[in-house]
């Protein structure tokens, strides 16, 4: 009977408010539990069913029809089915003083949830019609919030005699006509009070049939109160009384009408009613498994976040100090409280998918030992983590086992703080942690803060296969152990945590271990900041990784990592260190500004470091040492204090395409039996050599670029060796190849240019095989051979110099077969000892020297030379000039169209000057003036021996080169021959043209 009753005046209700909102229909037909909305629903409002239910509604209302009950079969968690509970708080159903007692309660404005006496089971309406009735307008003097909840509270009593069904139908008609009889004061002083803007829209229910009730002329007609509940009561006031109720009653009255609908749906009452309960300070939102995220509640797109927030979490369990009470048996609420965790985890044993909310609070030596799919989440104001905190002394504070495939661990502190003692308790502790996860389990742990102070292990253990956690946006800070083990083939996801200021490592991950580590800020540990060793595998993108102790990342003993995107940066010594056989791929990082080198790599290892920058090291780019190999390529390294790259001991790296630049030392530096395989890179703007090579080392450059260095472009001393082939080497401020003190290369088809003293510089006891190669358009020499080096040249191309093709000077010695040497501004060949205590002799055999602006070959101050089988023809100043007391040995050579230009100038009369000016010397005859008293140094042409010191004391000296003092205006005397060489001199020796140099021979 109670049923069929309840059944009909819900119907009734229904069918009225879908004409409007399209929606509370179909409760009638299908729900059959007492609370829809907060029991374990399967089938949780999403947001995509949200969506569409919107639409659905606007289509609705557009039609202006009322909605098929079946079409809205999906969108049911807003509706409540059971009017009764709403009935009883608004008296008209309510047994008993219940109904009164709660309005007022909240008449009162002071009575807090806790203090309501209804309950769930009310009874059906027509108990209260035993009552006498209380007429509204008596019970309503004042238009006090008190007043109108009292009125609330007394209405019921007026409720209609005529039984259920009756009442139901007479509702709405009843309200319309019932105005007048309303308290005036209160209804309209309400109405004018009411500001629209306070609450969700709402419109008042048309009314157009029922009328005739009102002349039945009852000055208490029982619709009235009904109407005034349902229409006139301020919303205010219904809001404040709303504001009493559990979520369930919340639910059951936004079910009596549209305007309760509003009311009830008030986003700042289930703000209140949400943090009461779960204490969060945003809507927590629980979308799939093992997903919970806080949104801002402007951020969703749920009509009131708080509610839908409430709902997802209803299901869960409490752990709150204090709260306990028996299951079920609060009224208009059912929410289980616990103690401790472990209560709650027994009572979870049985749940599907149990939540547990942790309280704010120190839960000290409860075993949490995780085997379920089972999630726990900290519920606190503020930062939640911080507020809840689970510590153990002695056993692992939280561990999951086998069957966490799914579980949960969120917004909690763990941690472990054995006590600080003795040796047999570190012993214990060494198996213990604030987290430990063992094998074939997958739990999610994020959003935690995770502390330990044991001197032992780590803070976080991840063992064994099928240990797949996955742990996000956690601080793994402060311990004074490893921050993170990862070990024995366990795998798992780590994602956006903090791992900071541990004692020793921040991670370690080894014996097979593999692990998806992405986006982690690793940094201001006291060890290394990732330490794979052992085996240690593991997939590192786009991690933060600095002002560590010791290495970013330390890789050894066959770890084979992969390390992508990572910032590796401020460590206190290096960025990454491979060693001890280690591999592992370093691609795409930013290493730089470390103390030591950006990348080591040392004792049998052999990574790949590819395309990473690796910049403003305190050292240097990348070392690799101790028999240390590698593949360094297309890496971008520049600004590092020391050497870009440096290859020592045995190391025998591949460095290919890698760009080495503006670095504040060397670009390459080779040593102590270096080796490598160097190849294709741009060396350049390096403030020292672009490539060192030294100390029995021999390492192969191949088709790289060496250019716009401040020094030299590569450089051979102390025995350095190695292969230099195919390589562009060029704009140096210094030579482009420098060899000396042993150093014996072979130098091999480069194009050596641009330098600015000299091409290619052999000194100091240098060797060196140089074939093939072209040496052009460098100021000074071409090549210059000094100081007892020996090397051999054959079939390069020596052109175009800005000074001599080749200079051989003090000591120099040299086999130079078969090169092409030509078009050079000074000698193609330039002979001379000065004070030196070995001759220079060099051979020359087959070369052609030929098309110089000045001589072929010159060889001066006690030098000598074989000269064998070379063709030495059309040079300006003669072919083989030779100074007094020169004497080479001569085979076979062949000296023919060349221009005797100085003869015929000085023939003419002209002063040497005229065609030498202060940088060339030509040879020619070598005087001085005892009248003028010049020096041993100071040189005067025949000519101005015969016209400007005329009649002097002159003596001959020797024929050599040199430049005319007299015509130079060095001397005393003024020089009657005119003192400035032409303009078109300046430019013959600033590598002019040929044609240019044609039209100075014709002046001349
Ligand atoms: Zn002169
Ligand atoms: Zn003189
Ligand atoms: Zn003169």
């Amino acid at each position: 009977m109670e049923s069929v009753a309840l059944v009909h005046f819900r119907h009734q209700l229904a069918l009225k408010e879908s004409a409007t909102i399209g929606e509370s229909t179909r409760q009638t037909t299908h729900r059959t539990k007492e609370n829809p909305d907060f029991d374990n629903n399967p089938d949780r409002t999403r947001m995509s069913q949200l969506k569409k239910r919107k639409i659905n509604k606007k289509k609705l209302l557009r039609k202006g029809s009322p909605p098929n009950p079946g079409n809205n079969a999906e969108d049911d968690f807003e509706v409540p089915i059971v009017p009764g509970p709403a009935l009883a708080f608004l008296g008209l159903v309510s047994g008993g003083g219940a109904g009164v007692d709660t309005g007022a309660g909240a008449g009162g404005g002071g009575a807090g949830p806790s203090s309501r006496s209804m309950h769930h089971y009310h009874p059906p309406p027509y108990h209260l019609r035993r009552k006498s009735p209380t007429h509204p307008v008596s019970s309503c003097p004042a238009n006090t919030l008190g007043a109108a909840a009292a009125s609330v509270a007394a209405s019921p009593t007026t409720a209609s005699p005529a039984g259920v069904s009756a009442a139901t139908a007479g509702l709405p008609s009843a309200a319309t006509g019932s105005m007048l009889m309303l308290s005036p004061n209160a209804a309209i002083t309400a109405a004018t009070a009411y500001c629209p803007s306070m609450l969700p829209a709402r419109k008042r229910p048309r009314r157009t049939y029922f009328t005739g009730d009102t002349s039945t002329g009852l000055g208490c007609n029982p619709f009235t109160a009904a109407h005034y509940l349902l229409y006139e009561l301020p919303d205010e006031v219904l809001l404040t009384i709303f504001s009493c109720l559990y979520e369930r009653d919340l639910c059951h009255v936004a079910q009596v009408c549209k305007r309760f609908y509003t009311i009830a749906n008030d986003n700042e009452l289930w703000k209140n009613l949400y943090q009461s309960l779960y204490e969060y300070d945003l809507p927590l939102f629980n979308p799939s498994p093992c997903k919970f995220d806080f949104v801002q509640p402007e951020d969703c797109d749920y009509e009131n976040p708080w509610k839908e927030s409430f709902k997802q979490l209803y299901h869960g369990v409490h752990v709150r100090e204090g709260y306990h009470k028996p299951l079920g048996k609060e009224c208009g609420r059912s929410v289980a409280y616990f103690e401790t965790i472990q209560a709650a985890f027994e009572f979870c044993d049985d749940v599907e998918r149990p939540l547990v909310l942790i309280h704010s609070g120190v839960y000290r030596g409860q075993l949490i030992v995780i085997e379920t799919n089972i999630a726990l989440i900290g519920a606190a104001p503020g930062n939640v983590a911080e507020n809840v905190i689970l510590e153990q002394e002695c056993d692992s504070t939280v561990m999951f086992m086998e069957g966490a495939q799914q579980a949960y661990l969120g917004y909690v502190t763990i941690k472990f703080s054995p006590p600080s003692c003795t040796d047999n308790n570190m012993q214990h502790h060494h198996k213990h942690y604030a987290l430990e996860i063992q094998e074939n389990c997958a739990p999610t742990i994020e959003h935690c803060i995770i502390r330990s102070i044991s001197h032992l292990g780590a803070a976080v253990s991840v063992s064994g296969p099928g240990a797949e956690p996955v742990i996000r946006h956690c601080e793994i800070s402060d311990c004074e152990n490893v921050g993170l083990i990862i070990t024995d083939r366990a795998q798992g996801h780590y994602e956006d945590n903090e791992i900071s200021r541990n004692a020793l490592a921040g991670i370690w991950v080894k014996n097979y271990a593999n692990p998806i580590m992405r986006r982690n800020h690793i940094h201001h540990g006291k060890d290394v900041g990732i330490f794979c060793f052992d085996g240690g595998l593991g997939y590192f993108e786009a991690n933060d990784i600095h002002n560590n102790r010791i290495a970013g990342f330390e890789v050894k003993a066959q770890a084979n990592p992969t390390v992508v995107r990572c910032e590796i940066h401020n460590g206190q010594t290096g960025g990454i260190y491979v060693h001890e056989q280690g591999m592992g791929q370093f691609i795409e990082n930013k290493i730089h500004s470390n103390k030591y080198a950006g990348v080591w790599i040392t004792s049998n290892s052999n990574p790949t470091i590819r395309r990473n920058e690796i910049y403003n090291g305190l050292q240097g780019g990348v070392y690799i040492f101790g028999e240390g190999r590698g593949l360094i390529e297309h890496n971008n390294i520049y600004g590092n204090a020391l050497a870009g790259i440096q290859i020592r001991t045995n190391s025998d790296p591949i460095v290919r395409h890698n760009k080495i630049h503006d670095g504040q030392h060397g670009g390459i530096y080779v040593h102590e039996k270096g080796q490598g395989l160097i190849e294709c890179n741009e060396v350049y703007a390096n403030t020292l050599a672009g490539v060192w090579i030294t100390t029995g080392s021999t390492p192969t450059l191949r088709r790289n670029r060496i250019h716009s260095g401040k020094q030299v472009g590569v450089y051979f001393y102390d025995n350095g060796h190695g292969l230099l082939e195919d390589n562009d080497i060029f704009n140096h401020l210094y030579s482009g190849v420098q060899i000396r003190t042993g150093s014996h290369p072979t130098i091999r088809r480069n194009k050596i240019w641009g330098g600015q003293n000299g091409g290619v510089l052999v000194y100091n006891g240098g060797l060196g095989l140089l074939e093939q190669n072209e040496i052009f358009d460098n100021a000074m020499a071409g090549v210059w051979i000094k100081t007892d080096s020996n090397p051999t040249l054959r079939r390069n191309k020596i052109y175009d110099g800005r000074e001599a093709g080749i200079c051989i000077f003090n000591g120099g010695r040299g086999l130079l077969e078969e090169n092409d040497i030509f078009r050079n501004a000074q000698a193609g060949v330039l002979i001379s000892t000065q004070s030196h205590p070995t001759q220079s002799h060099p051979n020359l055999r087959r070369n052609q020297i030929f098309d110089g602006l000045a001589a072929g070959i010159e060889i001066t101050n006690n030098a000598t030379a074989t000269l064998e089988h070379n063709q030495i023809f059309n040079n300006r100043f003669g072919g083989l000039c030779l100074a007094s007391g020169v004497n080479p040995i001569q085979r076979g050579n062949k000296i023919f169209n060349n221009h005797d230009a100085v003869e015929k100038a000085v023939s003419s009369g002209q002063c040497l000057y005229k065609i030498s000016s202060y940088t060339s010397f030509p040879m020619h005859d070598f005087y001085r003036c005892r009248t003028c008293n010049t020096t041993e140094r100071n040189a005067i042409c025949v000519n101005c021996i015969k016209t400007c010191h005329n009649g002097h004391v002159v003596e001959f000296i020797r024929h050599d080169r040199f430049f005319c003092d007299c015509g130079a205006g060095t001397l005393n005397n003024q020089c009657q021959l005119q003192g400035e060489p032409t303009q078109d001199t300046d430019t013959l020796y600033d590598s002019a043209p040929p044609i240019e140099s044609q039209s100075l021979m014709a002046e001349v």
